[in-house]
C-alpha cells in the first residue's frame, strides 16, 4: 500500500543567475528558478519541454541539463513543475488531464493467473471474477480466478468486495474502516476520515497537509478530503467562502474503493 500525501512540504522557490539548462541559452540578466536537481531553468522554457514530455505520453518529467558525459535526467514531481513553470489555469488543467489520462493507461489493471502465470487484463472494472483466456481453452472449461486473492473463483460472479474463499479481503478497505478521525485545521469540518481513497483512482491518502484540498500523487487529481468532490467543483460551488465547509456535506467512510478507468 502506499499513503502518499501531495505538498507536504513546499520550499520556496529559489532563484540563480545561471544559463537556462533546458535551452542553452547563456545568463543574461534573467533569474532562472533552481530546480530540486539544482539546474536553472526559464519558467517558459520548463513549460515548454514538459509540455513535450507529456505530448509525448510520458509520464515522468525529467531535467535534460548536459552534464559531463550525458543529462541530467533527474526526476521532477508534478509539483514542482507546476510551481516553477508558473502555469496558467487552462496549462494547469490541459497537463493534468493529459497526465492522468496516461498515468491511468500505465496503472491499467493486469495481473498474473495464479494457474498459468500469465497477464490477464481485467476488462469489468466493477468485477474481482476474471476469467483467463489461456486457461480456459486448455482446460477446455471457463477458469475464473479472484483478482483480489489471487485464488481460483469462488461463490457468486456479482460485483462484490470479495469472493467466497476465506480471507478475501482488500487490506485497503480494512484500513478505510478503521482510520482515525480528525478535525481538518482552520476549517469548520469535524471528525473526517484521516484516510481516503482518492475518488479518481483510488490511491489511499492520508491527510497531512493543512489544507482540505489534497493533490493525489498518481492521477494528479485534486479532491476535497471533506465532500469527496474534485477540487475545482468544491470551490466552484461554494464562490468565496469556500475553505470553512464545503456545499456538500461530509462525506462518510468509504467503504469501496474508486476503479480507475483507463478509458478515455
Ligand atoms: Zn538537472
Ligand atoms: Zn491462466
Ligand atoms: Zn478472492
Ligand atoms: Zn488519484
Ligand atoms: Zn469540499
Amino acid at each position: 500500500m502506499s499513503l502518499s500525501s501531495s505538498e507536504d512540504y513546499e520550499p520556496p522557490l529559489k532563484f540563480v543567475n545561471s544559463r537556462d539548462e533546458i535551452t542553452g541559452d547563456e545568463y543574461d540578466g534573467t533569474q532562472r528558478v533552481q530546480m530540486s536537481c539544482g539546474h536553472g531553468v526559464d519558467p517558459g522554457s520548463l513549460t515548454a519541454w514538459c509540455r513535450s514530455l507529456i505530448d509525448q505520453g510520458r509520464f515522468k518529467l525529467y531535467c535534460p541539463a548536459d552534464v559531463a558525459g550525458g543529462k541530467c535526467g533527474a526526476e521532477w514531481p508534478y509539483p514542482e513543475v507546476r510551481r516553477s513553470a508558473v502555469l496558467g489555469d487552462a496549462e494547469q488543467q490541459e497537463f493534468e488531464r493529459k497526465l492522468a489520462l496516461t498515468a491511468a493507461r500505465l496503472y491499467c489493471d493486469f495481473k498474473e493467473c495464479p494457474s498459468c502465470k500469465s497477464l490477464v487484463e481485467r476488462k469489468e472494472l466493477s468485477h474481482l471474477r476474471v476469467q483467463c483466456t489461456i486457461c480456459s481453452s486448455e482446460q477446455k472449461r471457463t477458469y475464473e480466478f479472484c483478482w483480489q486473492c489471487l485464488r481460483a473463483w469462488k461463490g457468486p460472479g456479482t460485483p462484490s468486495d470479495h469472493c467466497d474463499n476465506e480471507g478475501c479481503v482488500d487490506p485497503n478497505l480494512q484500513i478505510l474502516a478503521n482510520c482515525g478521525i480528525k478535525d481538518l485545521p482552520g476549517s469548520e469540518i469535524q471528525g473526517c476520515p484521516s484516510t481516503r481513497a482518492c475518488p479518481t483512482c483510488g490511491l489511499l491518502i492520508e491527510h497531512k497537509d493543512k489544507c482540505k484540498y489534497v493533490l493525489c500523487s498518481r492521477c494528479h487529481v485534486e479532491f476535497c478530503f471533506a465532500c469527496l468532490d474534485t477540487a475545482q467543483a468544491c470551490k466552484a460551488a461554494k464562490g468565496r467562502a469556500w475553505y470553512q465547509r464545503c456545499t456538500r456535506p461530509l462525506a462518510p467512510r468509504q467503504n469501496r474503493i474508486p476503479v480507475w478507468s483507463c478509458k478515455d
